[in-house]
């Protein structure tokens, strides 16, 4: 008998033909977010679950299958899985960081570009005809190449957009718990603290994940310490950001725009945040092309594999679960 496992929702399907080797699948039919009820239904009698950012799997939901042996999410964040309460259980958490850095650094950067240059605006624009003809005054944006490009969160998807600045001859300064030096070598790379980053930067790219201490890392005095010609690009998690300050400073010109992937109460938007032209919004894209997308499947289907063959999964969220 092949050992069970639940998906919440389709994924690429050469990875799943691959998981339905080692097991009997169970994937969730519809093209649509699972209630949690729904999730704990699903689970049930199952060996194991390969759950989405999506999906906020806490302890009641572990418990709804107390013989669950792992947690496979396909996502680098994993912010909606409660990692202690797996951890109390000897659950092991995996997530699928790396093979979707560069996606991700591409459109953070394209948000950079976008927001500047006005390119969704000038698209709304052209399409309602109310394109007239080249104007010396008409939609004038801001230049990206040789600003200041501020990280906040030197990861691997923060490194891998200073290296796109390069090509920009941008300043790169970054605010990371620890340093960098290799960025610092590689993509001339400064640390700063927050205070600096927030002052100096032109572009303030955040590339934290979110944890209870990066919820509302910027928010309303942040914003305010921003330059008046700066753009905010929030590419990590939404509550990062305290939306509602966001659009207070966007509103009130206290900061020239903002690119958004992702948003506090997604898909929700806070109220008067769709009102802003000088924000581009776009619907968490970070990871969305279909190499991507089919790599992160391969890396969650052979996370859950590895455990069920009693083998050492590739990342491993809480490693002390099987080094105990
Ligand atoms: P990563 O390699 O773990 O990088 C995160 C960085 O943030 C690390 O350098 C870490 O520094 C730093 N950091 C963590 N907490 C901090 C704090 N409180 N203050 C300052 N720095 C802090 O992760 P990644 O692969 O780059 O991904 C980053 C995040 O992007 C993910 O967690 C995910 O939420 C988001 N993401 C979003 C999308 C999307 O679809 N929009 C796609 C991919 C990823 P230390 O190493 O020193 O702790």
């Amino acid at each position: 008998m092949k050992p069970t496992i639940f998906v919440t929702r389709r994924l690429p399907q050469p990875p799943l033909d691959r998981l339905a080797e080692v097991f009997d699948v169970s994937i969730n039919p519809d093209n649509r977010v699972l209630l949690k009820q729904e999730v704990m239904d699903g689970v049930q009698g199952k060996d194991a679950l390969l759950c989405l950012l999506t999906d906020a799997i806490d302890a009641e939901v572990m418990d709804a299958e107390p013989n669950l042996r792992v947690l496979s999410n396909y996502a680098v964040g994993y912010n909606n899985i409660d990692v202690q309460a797996a951890t109390e259980r000897k659950l092991p958490v995996t997530n699928t960081p790396g093979v979707l850095t560069d996606t991700s650094a591409d459109l953070a950067f394209a948000l950079i570009l976008a927001s500047a240059r006005r390119i969704a605006e000038g698209d709304a624009f052209t399409r309602a005809g109310k394109f007239d003809g080249w104007g010396p005054l008409m939609m004038l944006g801001y230049d990206v190449y040789g600003k200041t490009l501020g990280i906040l969160g030197m990861g691997r998807i923060g490194t891998a957009v200073a290296k796109r600045a390069q090509g920009f001859d941008m300043r790169v300064l970054y605010t990371n718990r620890s340093a960098r030096p290799e960025a610092e070598q590689k993509y001339n790379a400064q640390k700063v603290d927050l205070e600096t980053l927030l002052r100096e930067s032109d572009y303030l790219s955040i590339h934290v994940p979110m944890s209870k201490e990066t919820r509302h890392m910027i928010g309303a005095e942040q914003l305010a310490a921003m330059k008046p010609t700066a753009f905010l690009i929030n590419t990590a998690r939404g509550p990062i950001v305290d939306e509602a300050a966001l659009v207070e400073a966007l509103r009130s010109g206290s900061i020239a725009g903002a690119g958004l992937d992702v948003y506090e109460e997604e898909p929700k938007l806070a109220p008067g945040l769709a009102e802003c032209e000088n924000a581009v919004l776009i619907p968490h894209l970070g990871s969305a092309t279909i190499e991507t997308r089919t790599k992160m499947a391969q890396l969650a289907v052979e996370n859950a594999i590895a455990v069920i063959e009693g083998r050492r999964p590739a990342h491993l969220v809480n490693p002390e679960v099987l080094d105990s």
